[in-house]
């Protein structure tokens, strides 16, 4: 079975965001199923060496405004093909943000050039490679099924569209559908058409042959007006078509034991090197050593979706509880004040590096002793999940896929060996407070805390289940 994988962003070559860690790694784990995965992704500036090493597979004199050719090349386990299109993504600043951190100007077009070359090759312009079947992620994919049904060819595959988070929905300007030829029938309640918007999301979930999200929570949730963000309806009317599979992380990346990133391995069944990951961590963040304080962890975007403004609130009480915190984020100016203003009031028990680094998130999963989470929402959730593969024990807002993917160490998950972290709701200060207290409470109990920290690191989180339940999810997409 051929796929076509259509995204903006894929691990490890380009990466704001969990989306690009599942888009890297279901191809992976997809392969062994007998799926052959080729990713469309755009050629920023970070894939120029891909580009270089890549061979032309088409030209294409003008894609909205000048040429453009897809490129084909293999790297880190993955068939990427490359939309190179120097005029739409060869330029400084951020994949979807200018230097001033707004939205590219051109975001439709940029994104909506992707659609379209996705739907040239999904109507079988690739000569060599004709895809069964398209699976779209996001609003950056999100025009690709209403392309291929306008598409005037006989090679029209099936579409799988997945929500990795229904907050980002790629709305423009009305006239926007005018771009790309789309006929005002399509541009209705139904369709493309949201409050007077052209919605990229909108049109690729109404559009789409199956929906799936990242978690069977975040599933449910979506049909609520609480967390559908005006696409409840749509969602409803296509509850049949809906279905949450969970992610998984790449064991292979993720692995405490391998981790270049760590200075000294360490595993489920050897743990002792832990304690020299939390000191390298310690240093890294100015923080005293001190083996007696829990050492919390954040690693997020700080945004109002992460809900770290209810940990602000609370900072001052989990330093005066004991406990210590390093921080490593990045968005919302307010909240990267606060964090650096916290550390300045706490110093030695609050650090705060403000910036992205893939690095050094992996140091800090394997230096601390808790993560914390406390989204407003969470479709799925992945931090958490490198959480629990690294021994450090989540402490997480009970939404989404936090709610699916860690099991609360209440008296009997503790007794029956099942507890991995600690989940909170309601989701406010009061109940990240409490959680926080319940956690700096299990962490006096050393024994009960190593026993949770075997749990979490033995807690299956790779794509051993879901791989099959996407290939399952095909195999019923294609037999329609
Ligand atoms: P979201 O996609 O909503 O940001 P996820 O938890 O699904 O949240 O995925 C976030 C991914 O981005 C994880 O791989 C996490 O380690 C990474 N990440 C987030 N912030 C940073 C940062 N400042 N530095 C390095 N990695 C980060």
């Amino acid at each position: 079975m051929k796929v076509l994988f259509v995204a903006s962003e894929c691990a490890p070559f380009v990466k704001t965001g969990g989306l690009a860690d599942v888009v890297g790694a279901v191809p992976k784990a997809l392969e062994p199923l007998g799926v052959d995965v080729r990713i469309l992704l755009p050629a920023y500036p970070a894939l120029a060496d891909l580009l270089r090493r890549g061979e032309t597979l088409l030209h294409l004199d003008d894609l909205f405004g000048g040429p453009a050719r897809l490129v084909s090349v293999q790297s880190d386990g993955l068939n990427v093909i490359l939309l190179d299109a120097p005029h739409l993504f060869d330029r400084a600043g951020g994949i979807y943000l200018d230097e001033s951190g707004t939205d590219w100007h051109d975001n439709h077009l940029r994104f909506g050039a992707l659609c379209t070359v996705a739907t040239r090759i999904a109507t079988g312009q690739l000569t060599s490679w004709k895809p069964d079947l398209v699976h779209a992620h996001d609003w950056q994919a999100g025009l690709v099924p209403l392309l291929i049904k306008l598409a005037g060819s006989d090679h029209k595959p099936p579409c799988v569209m997945t929500i990795h988070n229904i907050a980002f929905q790629g709305l423009f300007h009305w006239s926007t559908r005018e771009l790309f030829a789309i006929p005002d029938e399509h541009f209705t309640h139904e369709g493309a058409e949201f409050y007077g918007h052209f919605g990229f999301l909108k049109a690729g979930l109404a559009y789409c042959d199956k929906i799936t999200t990242v978690s069977p929570t975040y599933a449910q949730e979506l049909l609520t007006p609480e967390f559908g963000m005006g696409l409840e309806g749509l969602m409803q009317a296509r509850q049949q078509d809906l279905s949450g599979i969970l992610n998984g992380i790449d064991l292979d990346i993720w692995n405490p034991k391998t981790d270049p990133a760590l200075p000294a391995p360490y595993s489920v069944h050897n743990r002792r090197n832990k304690s020299r990951c939390r000191a390298a961590l310690e240093q890294k963040f100015s923080l005293q050593n001190d083996a007696e304080s829990p050492l919390f962890c954040v690693i997020s975007r700080l945004t109002q979706q992460k809900g770290l403004d209810l940990l602000l609130e609370v900072l001052p009480a989990l330093v005066e509880r004991g406990g210590r915190l390093a921080l490593l984020g990045s968005g919302e100016k307010q909240l990267e004040d606060g964090f650096l203003q916290a550390a300045q009031d706490h110093p030695g028990r609050v650090g705060t590096f403000i910036g992205y680094d893939e690095e050094l998130s992996h140091l800090v999963q394997g230096g601390s002793d808790a993560i914390i989470i406390p989204s407003r929402f969470e479709p799925c959730g992945l931090t958490q999940l490198y959480g629990v593969r690294y021994g450090t024990l989540p402490v997480v807002a009970r939404t989404g896929g936090l709610a699916d993917t860690v099991v609360d160490a209440t008296p009997d998950a503790i007794k029956e060996g099942r507890a991995t972290g600690i989940q909170f709701s309601p989701i406010d200060a009061a109940g990240l407070n409490d959680a926080l207290e319940r956690t700096c409470a299990l962490f006096e109990r050393k024994r009960v805390w190593r026993s949770m920290m075997g749990n979490a690191m033995r807690y299956p989180v790779g794509w051993e289940q879901s791989a099959p339940e996407y290939h399952d999810l095909y195999l019923r997409t294609l037999s329609r």
